[in-house]
């Protein structure tokens, strides 16, 4: 099965370690297979692959690196079928979903066939006495890739395509309960003509990421996932001279004010919601309604919305969203509603209990909505992964900032509003790194950079964008003067020979 094995070295291995962890249909509660996990061993050998093959990639022209970046674009649509199967098997988004997701990993692979524009070095001429001081973007040897569960195809692509192109080796860590995505991505890029070793994946859990951190073979470490890890591996990165980005989890608020076109706000919030399952760092988790009347209009159209959302299996293409991705996601999402209401929440939907005919076993549980929510309640404070979300009342477009401003987490923000002047405010003030107006999941697209604020990222570095090639490269500045030309005739300072 694929996502059973490492894949090392252009081959994939089986691992010498006893350690193994089952892998879920959670469209079923079926176990699909057993995925090795790596040891240290394990990720000492595919380091030392990763080094060995990295020094030659990075010596390869970026003609044939990129060559390499749009022959890989080229097998991501001819195979989105299939990658969009295993994606949707292992982590329960439907296939729809799952295609949308490829899509946004394109856009990375797209954006990497820049890596010669945006690594180009400064130059300047004669900064004294005949010197001149250039720089220049060398790649950083071996990148190590530890991704989430809820982006299989994408994360791993969005991080690997821009360290490959600029002449890395990467060692992808995906997470444990989808690693069949990764294991075909070896494949395609095996396919696409990446020399054996450049793309390297490992599976595991804490063992292999423990590893992968205290590794001094490894001086770069990308992360996606929760706060909780993702401020782990940052800290424990950087004691190790690691240059880390860490991107985290989110909570994102929807600010709707009076003048807002309502409808649009209501199909967004429900969209940006309950898409996936909820299951996205960038999903819309709480819905700021500016005055009473705002509220009870737009919680009418939302409530009409979210009735007709079906809930079924991957595979079910009239489904809106399928299961979250294992029974404890299950009955924390349950748990937490129920929490809400003995906080004082009013649960204006209830999708607990659900059962799906025919996938009896599967970790289903329907869209819930709770009305009156506040910042003393875990719904508010805390990062429900899954499809609950929550109402809140504000008097005020000041108030709802200072909403969004209290909470540990920055990572997307929007608003709904015809006026310029507060659509201006909240992007001034909002301390969020990913904001938007009048759309519902404010992503930017590949080549601007992707990234949280506050505890929603740890590091200065961004995904996507520019800001991606400067981490996967470290910069030399060499300041170099040339003695005279020494042939005979030759005049000083005076390049031709006329
Ligand atoms: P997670 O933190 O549980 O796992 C992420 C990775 O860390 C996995 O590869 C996992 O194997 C590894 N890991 C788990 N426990 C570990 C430990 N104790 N020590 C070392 N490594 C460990 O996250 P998840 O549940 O897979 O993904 C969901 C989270 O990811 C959500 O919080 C979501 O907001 C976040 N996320 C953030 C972004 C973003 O761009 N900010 C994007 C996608 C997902």
């Amino acid at each position: 099965m694929y996502g059973s094995r490492h894949y090392i070295g252009g081959a994939f291995v089986a691992s010498p370690s006893a350690r193994s962890g089952a892998v879920f249909n959670p469209s079923t509660g079926a176990e699909l297979y057993h995925a090795a996990y790596a040891d240290r061993a394990t990720v000492d050998e595919a380091v030392a692959v990763a080094r060995k093959a990295g020094r030659e990639w990075a010596n390869a022209s970026q003609a044939r690196r990129l060559a390499v970046i749009f022959r890989m674009r080229e097998l991501l649509i001819r195979d989105t079928d299939k990658l969009a199967a295993i994606c949707g098997l292992e982590n329960g988004k439907t296939i729809s979903d799952a295609k949308g997701e490829i899509g946004r990993a394109l856009e990375a692979v797209e954006f990497a066939t820049n890596a010669p524009q945006v690594t180009k070095g400064e130059y300047s001429r004669n900064v004294g006495g005949g010197i001149d001081t250039f720089s220049l973007r060398m790649p950083v040897g071996v990148v190590a890739c530890i991704a989430p569960f809820n982006f299989p195809v994408m994360v791993p692509l969005m991080m690997a395509s821009m360290a490959i192109a600029t002449g890395n080796a990467v060692i992808v860590k995906p997470s444990e309960r989808v690693p069949g995505a990764s294991a075909m991505l070896s494949d395609l890029w095996a396919e696409a003509g990446l020399p054996a070793g450049v793309w390297n994946v490992v599976n595991g859990d804490a063992e292999a990421v423990d590893a992968i951190l205290e590794h001094p073979g490894i001086p770069a470490v990308s992360f996606v996932g929760s706060t909780r890890i993702g401020e782990y591996i940052y800290q424990k990165g950087c004691r190790h001279n690691k240059r880390v980005a860490a991107y985290t989890g989110g909570k994102n608020h929807m600010v709707v004010m009076p003048d807002a076109d309502l409808e649009a706000a209501a199909a967004a919030f429900v969209s940006a919601g309950y898409g996936s399952a909820s299951q996205r760092c960038m999903a819309v988790s709480l819905l700021v309604c500016v005055g009473e009347q705002t509220a009870e209009r737009l919680l009418a159209l939302v409530k009409t919305k979210i009735g007709t959302l079906k809930v079924g299996p991957y595979d079910d293409a009239t489904a809106d969203f399928g299961p979250v991705v294992t029974k404890a996601a299950r009955d924390a999402v349950e748990n937490a509603i129920q929490r809400s209401i003995e906080e004082g929440g009013e649960l204006v939907i209830d999708g607990r209990g659900l059962t799906v005919g025919g996938h009896e076993n599967g970790y289903f549980t329907g869209p819930s909505l709770v009305d009156r929510v506040t910042r003393n309640m875990q719904l508010w404070r805390e990062e429900i992964f899954g499809p609950v979300r929550g109402v809140m009342r504000v008097a005020s477009l000041q108030e709802a900032i200072e909403v969004v401003n209290a909470h540990e987490y920055g990572n997307g923000a929007v608003i709904f509003t015809r006026s310029g002047g507060a659509a201006h405010d909240f992007c001034e003030e909002v301390e969020a790194g990913m904001l938007g107006v009048n759309v519902p999941v404010p992503v930017p697209v590949g080549h601007h950079n992707f990234g949280g604020l506050r505890r929603s990222k740890f590091g200065d570095a961004h995904m996507f964008g520019p800001d991606a090639a400067r981490f996967y490269t470290k910069m030399k500045t060499v300041s170099q003067r040339w003695p005279a030309p020494e042939m005979a005739g030759a005049v000083p300072g005076k390049m031709s020979l006329d």
